[in-house]
């Protein structure tokens, strides 16, 4: 094997598949270095892909032609549009998939790609050259060189495992941890470091189940898919149940948890917030006399059943006494004890908003090790970074999205500007601008830059640029055309949509009637719309245009000034009138934009007028591009 690459990706999670692929498509050599070529794309919790907020992330995953949403089509086994009844911007999909079939999908996706190379060996050192990386070092003292490494371990640095009082290292059930490269990190001067938790309840086998007592959930499907390029033929669907812990579970939990390594004292790092523990539910709101589980199936060829919503680190023998409790799991087997995982994550603060390090030339991180939890987080990240990687390699300027472009963009912005003081996931009450930034519309904001920057195939290019021709042919036609009372349309509108055309009205003004779906204006005018994605969009910008155009002025407003780029050497000593407090904040955290500085907690409007009077009166004004 020739040991100089491009790129070095360190992980085959979610992250590091995204990076490799990402930048093996934009042409450079990639190599990416993990564990175990058996476990690329392994899921470490709950096998489900999508969600509020994550589903928008996935949608512009696949808008620049990543893996994660082809790969969920294909293992998808139960499909779900949550907030189906509420507006296009917080809608969301979400899909159970089979694990295995997901697995194999990413690596099959990820191979798919000749530019990017395999190599099982764990990573144990990085190789600097003054404070710039070179290359890493595997466990063999394998010397592997780069022009840029992607870092995405993931839960694996220092990990630890609890179980009750019983605690082991590992990077997840059944992987080591990696304890050097951790240190080598860690001995850094400048790079800040915490340590998270999560954790994942105990597996569960289904025929020891009695889902006769229990409620069913099917599937949804057909459902639009998370992939905008190929239509992937679904596997065979399955229902999914539900159940509830109740009071003599609680009990149970209420008289042990001195036992659970959460509360012990055991785990020293916060747990996502989120998607809390059992025993923190019932600790936390212990008004409430019950708590949802799905019981959701890990795969076609299995029988092991995730039960979302009890993850615990409560000794094994209690897990099995609660799990008893619940109806439907009077005589469940568990198959895997559920545990609590304590791992290293470094500040993202301390790197650029494209995921580059601040400290470290040429080394970019992304996934868990930033502090995110969820698959969808990790791999948008992972996406980012193999992207500027490559950038950076080619000797291109750097790129990200802004918060109104991509939830990409409010991801890496919330990191860099607000750390992860406990582990982030994503929701869309986290972007500002959620109108413009629907899962429905992700290709239109992103597929173009995403085509620029070489991600994607010419096919690709040609199926976009049909679907964008036929959304401004669409509008203009809607636009010419006028239904008049009694002619067909309207009759056919009376009687089966239930609108009444009183007098004569344009296509464009009845798309905005909420009763209006595409069949209807499909039927209307047969053969003209074809294309029903592109007819999709043209509806969904009519109905919300007041609120769109609304926003767009926002971001226009803001833009200007928050887009003013701070110099990277500025000396914010200089800026008089500044309190101490802010004067740290801004030191340490070191924004890249006035508008990153915004956010910072604590900085305020004053301080940013301040800020911009210094800029403008030192050095010539840069923004960055729009
Ligand atoms: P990972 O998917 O962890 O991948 C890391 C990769 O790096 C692995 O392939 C590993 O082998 C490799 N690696 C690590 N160190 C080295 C090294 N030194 N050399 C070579 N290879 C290396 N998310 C949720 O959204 N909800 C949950 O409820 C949830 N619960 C979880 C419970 C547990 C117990 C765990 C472990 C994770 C949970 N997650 C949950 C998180 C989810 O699994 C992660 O967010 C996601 O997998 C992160 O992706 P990643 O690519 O950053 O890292």
């Amino acid at each position: 094997m020739q040991h100089s690459f491009d790129i070095i990706v360190v992980g085959g999670g979610h992250a590091g598949t995204e990076a490799a692929f990402a930048a093996g498509r934009m042409g450079l050599r990639t190599l990416l270095v993990t564990h175990s070529i058996e476990t690329i794309g392994f899921m470490s919790c709950n096998p489900a892909i999508g969600g509020i907020g994550k589903g928008h992330l996935v949608k512009e995953i696949s808008a620049m032609g990543g893996i994660m949403p082809k790969a969920a089509d294909q293992a998808a086994i139960h499909v779900r549009i949550l907030n189906g009844s509420k507006g296009p911007a917080v809608r969301a999909t979400r899909t159970q998939a089979d694990r295995d079939l997901y697995r194999r999908a990413v690596r099959r996706e990820l191979e798919s790609c000749t530019n990017v190379h395999l190599f099982q060996q764990p990573v144990d050192d990085l190789l600097l050259k003054d404070d710039q990386i070179i290359g890493v070092q595997t466990q063999l003292g394998i010397r592997l060189y780069a022009k840029a490494v992607v870092l995405t371990t993931g839960t694996f640095l220092s990990g630890k495992i609890h179980v009750g009082d019983k605690t082991h290292d590992g990077g997840r059930a059944g992987a080591s941890a990696a304890q050097s490269l951790s240190s080598f990190l860690r001995s850094h001067p400048q790079i800040r470091y915490g340590r998270l938790k999560t954790g994942t309840p105990a597996r569960i086998d289904l025929a020891s189940i009695d889902i006769s007592k229990l409620d069913k959930q099917p599937s949804e499907y057909p459902s639009t898919p998370f992939d905008f390029w190929e239509k992937y033929t679904y596997p065979q669907q399955v229902d999914c149940y539900i159940t509830h812990t109740n009071e003599k579970t609680h009990k149970i939990i209420q008289d042990n948890l001195h036992l659970s390594a959460m509360f012990s004292g055991n785990i020293e790092g916060p747990g996502p917030r989120y998607c809390p523990s059992v025993e923190d539910k019932i600790h936390r709101f212990a008004h409430q006399n019950k708590h949802q589980i799905f019981l959701e199936p890990e795969g076609l060829e299995t029988r092991e059943v995730y039960p979302n919503g009890i993850s615990t680190s409560l000794p094994y023998a209690i897990q099995q006494r609660f799990i008893r409790t619940i109806k439907g799991l009077e005589n469940a087997h568990i198959t895997r004890p559920g545990y609590a995982i304590e791992y290293d994550y470094f500040d993202p603060r301390d790197l650029t908003p494209w995921l580059a390090s601040k400290w470290i030339e040429n080394i970019f991180f992304a996934g868990q090790i930033n502090g995110t939890t969820g698959y969808e987080e990790a791999a948008a990240q992972g996406l980012l970074a193999g992207i500027n990687a490559a950038l950076m390699v080619q000797n291109k300027p750097q790129w990200y999205p802004k918060r109104h472009e991509a939830y990409i963009g409010v991801l890496v912005d919330d990191l860099n500007q607000q750390g992860a003081q406990e582990p982030y996931r994503m929701f869309t009450s986290r972007a500002e601008h959620r109108l413009l930034l629907r899962e429905d519309n992700a290709d239109i904001r992103l597929t173009e830059k995403a085509y620029e920057l070489g991600l994607l195939t010419s096919k690709q290019w040609t199926q976009w640029s049909e679907k964008y021709q036929n959304i401004q042919n669409y509008t203009l036609t809607l636009k010419d055309h006028v239904i008049h009372p009694g002619d067909s349309a309207s009759i056919y509108l009376d009687e089966q949509v239930g609108i009444k055309i009183q007098t004569a009205t344009h296509g464009h003004e009845l798309i905005k009637r909420p009763e209006i779906s595409t069949t209807a204006i499909q039927t209307i005018l047969p053969d003209t719309f074809i294309d029903t994605k592109a007819l999709e969009q043209v509806i969904i910008q009519a109905k919300y245009a007041g609120y769109i155009v609304r926003q767009k002025q926002e971001v226009e407003k803001k833009s200007k000034q928050s887009m003013t780029v701070i110099p990277k050497d500025f000396d914010y000593t200089l800026v008089q009138g500044l309190s101490n407090e802010v004067l740290e904040k801004l030191v340490q955290a070191r924004p890249h934009t006035i508008g990153q500085a915004e956010r910072i907690g604590g900085v305020t409007p004053a301080a940013i007028s301040l800020l911009m009077v210094y800029i403008k009166r030192y050095q010539p004004i840069e923004r960055v591009a729009t």
